[in-house]
């Protein structure tokens, strides 16, 4: 494997990492010489009061795309906040550090290890849409990430870095931060306000959109740890150093976090569009046990899940759509020869059920009834025409049928499970009562043999 340029990670390794102190000291490369503060980036762009348009230029210049699922592009999405001129309205913006879904924690690794990387990210950020408040909603489940983070926080407001009149520079903003119950729904990014404002976490309809109509009705920008995490380097070094990784319309460095049935599971920097063996065999160090991949998720488990056979598929958003599927979270998720499909599956719309906060018919019962009926298949109790119900259930639910995108997380890859895996399908549906779904290969075209010993 080729060595690639690395940023997102190199300040993990370091001792005392999450420090002002050891942030300050490694933070950026073009640091003027005279710099006092530990974020010399945004020292340098309230230092030289640098046009709040040029700074959200510079980001759309870069390309940098929401690493939070979506893959929209970040400067787009900035602009479209209302000009403050026109509109005098409180502006917002919402940190999403709700990281829930299933196989995905590469967000969790900057929240501990690097926070004020963050931190800097955010002031940017809320300096090129004119916005004085941030919200950092922070998954409950992450306690040592949440002190990390309330620490680093501390330490930039004793530093004035955080609060009035930011170095001297006029511009206030004020960062909070708010630590979210376990709803995996909270990461929606407008059940994630319903959340900051005190509510039950249920996603709103769209439109209005955020930029528009967010918290408290006024302009807010939603972004992701690892999209906010990016600013300081592309404003350090610029959007031409940022377009030399990558690809050209998936450009910079991603971080996957591959789980499952590899050797080395982790989370790791890579350029997007490197190919998906090269992580899994080189990086991960291959399946473990000596055995066969057998399927994949690229990017968490409401990404469809691909066979072993698109292995070679470059990691950014076209290519991974190109093969049936979603670049996501990155949060690859590497599935062994000895693994049910039928159960894994069931596994996750049994968590789609239990996440759906019940607005949607078609989410509430739909979900119920995925799980339910992959349940029977995964029991032995499943019948052939389950196969064909599946998938009218997943027409019925998605796409945009509902008011959030979670019941598009549980039918989209219901609709990849019966295109890729179909055969496993059929065999599971074609046991007899009490024969349960072992290991069923993609590949197997006719009845798997302990399904005939058990006929
Ligand atoms: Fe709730 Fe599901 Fe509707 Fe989203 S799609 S609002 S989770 S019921």
């Amino acid at each position: 494997m080729s060595q690639h340029e690395t940023y997102l990670l190199d300040r993990c390794d370091l001792e005392n990492s999450h420090t002002l102190e050891v942030y300050s000291e490694h933070s950026a490369k073009n640091r003027a010489a005279d710099c006092q503060s530990g974020y010399p980036t945004l020292e340098r762009i309230l230092r030289t009061k640098q046009d709040v348009k040029a700074v959200v230029e510079e980001i759309k210049d870069s390309g940098l795309r929401g690493r939070g699922g979506a893959g929209f592009p970040s400067g787009l999405k900035m602009s479209f906040m209302p000009d403050p001129s026109k509109d005098p309205r409180p502006r917002f913006l919402a940190v999403n550090a709700d990281e829930s879904e299933p196989g995905t924690c590469k967000d969790r690794v900057l929240l501990r290890e690097d926070p004020h990387g963050l931190l800097e990210g955010i002031l940017i950020a809320c300096y090129a849409m004119s916005a004085g408040t941030a919200y950092i909603y922070v998954r409950g489940e992450y306690r040592l990430e949440y002190q990390r983070v309330k620490d680093a926080l501390a330490e930039a407001r004793a530093a004035g870095l955080v609060g009035k009149n930011i170095l001297g520079s006029g511009f206030d903003c004020e960062v909070w931060m708010h630590q979210g119950a376990g709803a995996y729904i909270c990461g929606e990014e407008t059940g994630l306000m319903e959340s900051l404002e005190g509510k039950r976490g249920h996603p709103r309809p769209k439109p209005p959109f955020p930029a528009g109509s967010g918290l408290w009705g006024n302009p807010t920008t939603v972004n992701n740890v690892e999209t906010l995490f990016n600013l300081p380097f592309i404003l350090d070094r610029g959007a031409t150093w940022y377009r030399g990784m990558g690809t050209d319309k998936s450009p910079g460095n991603i971080l996957v976090g591959i789980s499952g049935h590899v050797a080395k599971p982790g989370v790791y920097e890579v350029p997007l569009g490197i190919p998906a063996r090269t992580i899994i065999e080189d990086i991960a160090g291959g399946v473990w046990k000596n055995r066969k991949m057998l399927a994949w998720f690229p990017g968490g488990s409401s990404t469809g899940l691909l066979p072993a056979n698109t292995i070679d598929t470059a990691m950014d958003h076209d290519s991974i759509k190109a093969a049936g599927s979603m670049l996501g979270t990155g949060a690859m998720i590497v599935l062994d020869e000895t693994t049910s499909i039928v159960h894994i599956s069931r596994v996750l719309a049994r968590f789609y059920d239990h996440e759906s906060c019940g607005q949607c018919s078609q989410c509430r019962e739909g979900t119920q009834w995925l799980h339910q009926i992959l349940s029977r298949m995964d029991d032995g109790r499943g019948r052939l025409e389950d196969i064909e119900l599946l998938s009218s259930l997943a027409s019925g639910m998605a796409p945009g049928k509902t008011i959030c995108a979670l019941a598009d997380a549980a039918a989209i890859p219901t609709h990849a499970l019966i295109k890729n895996f179909r055969t496993a399908l059929e065999a599971a549906a074609s046991q007899v009562d009490g024969a349960k779904a072992a290991a069923v290969p993609s590949t197997v075209t006719e009845p798997a043999k302990s399904v005939e010993a058990s006929a």
